[in-house]
């Protein structure tokens, strides 16, 4: 397989071609949330970049292999090595058990997925179901002596692993500027140096969420656990390594270090992180306050936006800019993005209402070739997307009987469409929930009618099948006792 898929790595700084290491595998781990909150914008980038990518690389006919964990305990405060676990400060707050809180947020975070029409990834794991690989990995990496205890906790020394390897490389940071940039924190009188980061805390006697280990009863180091669960379902080297621009350092930068001392080599080979969305200039972001939820922008109506918006609206919206790119966030811009996908799906719609006609007079191979150079370079979404907005202009032209296509070329251009449109760029045809078609309502009551007679003589299979394809177009089946139930997706 020939592969023109351009990357660029954050690593090298470069763009290079992307071909596997075990072709046709393709070996993909991206950092997902902590689930403490109600997912927000600055989750549905990195979502949808992945997504993108994933969508791709299937449609480039690898075999992927797509890890994306869920954090669910380390990840403390500030993201730093001190403070309250952040899914624990949550449960006090909600009286709540910490797993209670895990689950509550990862519910809604992937029913904003599933909106957003993210696929799901072929393997989710979560940091509180590793902890046996974690301390096999900590052990490791004291083996080759780049660690070292004090009073129940591990740190990993990074002056030591900066001799023999480079600590920074991600992200440019010098050692000797970290030592003066790093507020010395409650508690750092533990490590050698400011810059050394835990591996393993022990608990304090408030610490909820906690486990056995070597060295006192405690919990791992955030970093951690990416390194351990993309060495257990991936390898000692893999393919690609994502996540958003802010995980670059510390996270990534330590889990480098982490993989590197304890194999003695990299593990990632290529490393793609997404750009940040911001709101008037600034970084929007749950520590700031100044971010959006995902339920808020699809139904209710609040205070930064007096409206609703389509997750697709959403999805289009983080792809008309490249994903190195920052996407600043205002109303007009989503309004511009809703109009631009009407526009592209009411194209779609009259492409299917074209005759053909015995001469061809756009040249469609031509476009084609341009969608793809547009998608290899680097997945840039905002050139492609003019390319099919070109194709757009086609559609009008053809429709108005300006210009003309034979058969072949029609169906390329139909293929063109549906395979960028609804197979890479993952948008979907929303229908209006606000609709209250009565034709639509009495189809699907004759459906449902029918699915009763075939559930009468038993035949369960025709049943599910039936509710399968409900389920395809977007309406969901819930089997009551008695009744029948349904909703638009
Ligand atoms: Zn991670």
């Amino acid at each position: 397989m020939e592969s023109k898929l351009k990357l660029y790595n954050s690593l090298t700084r470069r763009k290079k071609i992307f071909t596997p290491l075990h072709p046709p595998y393709v070996g993909m781990y991206v950092c997902g949330p902590t689930v403490y909150s109600e997912a927000h914008l600055g989750h549905a980038r990195p979502a949808i970049t992945f997504d993108m990518l994933f969508r791709y690389l299937l449609h480039l006919d690898y075999k992927v292999r797509y890890v994306r964990n869920i954090t669910d305990v380390g990840h403390l405060e500030n993201d730093a090595d001190e403070g309250e676990d952040k899914i624990e400060k949550k449960a006090r707050l909600e009286n709540l058990e910490p797993m209670e809180v895990v689950q509550k947020y990862l519910n809604n975070y992937l029913k904003n997925m599933g909106q957003l029409n993210i696929l799901p990834p072929s393997i989710e794991p979560r940091a509180s179901g590793h902890i046996i690989e974690q301390q096999d990995l900590i052990n490791k990496i004291f083996d080759n002596g780049y660690a070292y205890e004090v009073n129940g906790s591990v740190y990993f020394d990074v002056l030591k692993y900066n001799k023999k390897y480079k600590y920074g490389k991600l992200s440019g940071r010098k050692l000797e500027d970290l030592k003066t940039n790093t507020r010395t924190l409650e508690g750092q009188y533990e490590k050698k140096n400011v810059f050394d980061f835990a591996l393993w805390k022990k608990a304090a006697s408030e610490h909820l969420m906690h486990w056995r280990s070597p060295w006192s009863e405690g919990f791992p180091g955030w970093h951690l656990e990416c390194s351990a669960m993309s060495l257990k379902y991936l390898g000692e080297v893999f393919d690609i390594h994502g996540g958003g621009m802010d995980l670059k350092f510390p996270h990534h930068e330590c889990e480098i270090a982490q993989s590197t001392a304890a194999n003695g080599k990299e593990s990632v080979r290529f490393w793609i992180h997404n750009n940040m969305i911001t709101i008037n200039g600034q970084k929007m972001a749950r520590s700031l306050g100044n971010y959006i939820t995902l339920d808020d922008i699809f139904n209710r109506k609040n205070n930064v936006l007096n409206r609703t918006f389509s997750p697709m609206t959403v999805r289009f919206f983080i792809l008309l800019s490249h994903y190195r790119s920052t996407i600043n966030f205002s109303i007009e811009a989503l309004i511009a993005a809703e109009n631009g996908l009407d526009r592209l799906m009411k194209a779609y719609e009259t492409l299917n209402k074209i005759t053909p006609s015995t001469i061809s007079t756009i040249d469609i191979i031509k476009l084609k070739e341009k969608c793809y150079a547009a998608i290899n370079d680097d997945l840039n979404t905002p050139i492609l997307i003019s390319y099919l907005f070109e194709g757009v202009k086609n559609i009008n032209s053809l429709y108005d009987g300006k210009e003309h296509l034979n058969q072949d070329d029609l169906d390329l251009l139909k293929s063109i469409f549906k395979t960028f449109i609804f197979d890479i760029l993952g948008l979907k045809i929303e229908r209006d929930k606000s609709t209250n078609d009565e034709f639509v309502n009495s189809v699907i009551d004759a459906s449902l009618n029918l699915r009763k007679i075939v559930k009468q003589s038993k035949d369960w299979s025709t049943s599910d099948k039936m509710r399968e394809e409900l389920n395809k177009i977007g309406i969901i089946i819930k089997d009551k006792k008695e009744d029948v139930e349904w909703e638009l997706e």
